[in-house]
């Protein structure tokens, strides 16, 4: 994508090597019995995020957890300020202020979220954090942030001198009003699974932006803007989280492939049951993207523009996802 300015990535090179060492690892591993013809370990990612995806990839090809994966690997994306709609740098709401929200869901269906997080640079480890940690599966706000300097979590800034300057611009007009695939609609969702065959989760964002002061999407609402079950595969959203909301998205997701859908027919029929309730105003964008226990995946949107990352041993590929609304 455009947005982002991302380092030149060496994906198809270390492609070949991380997948040697995994064929190898497989061959020893040949006695266990999640261990097969399967697609894995394999990662999926919303958007163009080639050196999230590459991270959560180093971690899966070193026998790491899909949870490890795809913790570290959005990681990536909420620690670099150039991204504007993640962590560090997102863009604020309309009082100036960056809040972040974040999910992650591991294969026993344990959980974790926060909401409306400030001054932490990594709300995913602070959801892994309640997830692990507490009995609770959301933390929102000032008790959010208390819990995660508590767990050891720094106090950082997190407006960027650009992301200031444009907020600075838009209270010039005050006009809210998201623009399609421009920037407010930049969640990154990953869904991962492991050389045992286990899957898992994550979704973070710093929401639309401009959001009235303490909205909160879709995306750290476990069933919405993620969901994993690890006997059927996983799917996470980006887009107008207050249409997956509705819809509970990416739970839908799951159950349809649960009932037989394929990743791909199951996301088609996640995107047509939000545009069966929006008849009249197909002005905003959703994209889904799924992953099954086999390792196959999908992908699909209401307009074109949204592209998703799989890295497998097949290779380390951007895909279109194919829209309702053709160009
Ligand atoms: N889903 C996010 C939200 O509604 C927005 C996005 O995908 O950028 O907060």
């Amino acid at each position: 994508m455009k947005r982002r300015k991302f380092l030149k990535n060496s994906s198809l090179s270390t492609a070949g090597i991380f997948s040697a060492s995994i064929l190898s690892a497989c061959e020893t591993d040949k006695k266990h019995p999640l261990v097969n013809e399967i697609l894995k370990p394999i990662v999926i990612a919303t958007w163009d995020v080639p050196n999230a995806t590459n991270k959560a990839w180093q971690v899966l090809s070193e026998t790491g957890t899909a949870l490890d994966a795809v913790e570290q690997g959005v990681m990536i994306e909420e620690a670099d300020i150039n991204n504007q709609s993640v962590g560090k740098g997102g863009r604020p709401d309309r009082e100036g202020n960056v809040t972040l929200d974040a999910c992650i869901m591991d294969k026993d269906s344990n959980c974790g979220a926060v909401v409306c997080l400030q001054n932490i640079v990594h709300p995913i480890s602070v959801a892994r954090k309640v997830m692990e940690d507490t009995p609770h599966v959301m933390l929102a706000g000032k008790g959010a942030e208390l819990f995660a300097y508590e767990k050891g979590f720094k106090k950082e800034n997190l407006l960027s001198e650009k992301s200031k300057a444009e907020w600075i611009e838009w209270k010039k007009t005050s006009k809210y009003k998201p623009i399609i695939n421009i920037e407010n609609h930049d969640t990154i969702g990953m869904l991962a699974i492991d050389r045992k065959g286990d899957i898992a989760g994550a979704c973070t964002t710093s929401g639309m932006a401009y959001k009235i002061a303490g909205r909160v999407g879709d995306s750290p609402i476990i069933g919405a803007g993620l969901f994993i079950d690890n006997e059927v595969g996983g799917a996470t959203a980006t887009g107008v989280g207050e249409e997956v909301v509705r819809t509970v998205g990416s739970f839908l997701i799951v159950e349809l492939m649960r009932q037989g859908k394929t990743p791909q027919q199951a996301c088609e029929e996640g995107v047509k049951r939000i545009i069966s309730k929006n008849k009249e105003k197909l002005d905003f964008q959703i994209g889904f993207i799924a992953i099954n226990k086999n390792g196959e995946t999908g992908g699909y949107c209401i307009q074109p523009g949204f592209t998703y990352r799989v890295y497998s041993e097949k290779g380390h590929v951007n895909n279109k996802a194919s829209s309702y609304i053709s160009t």
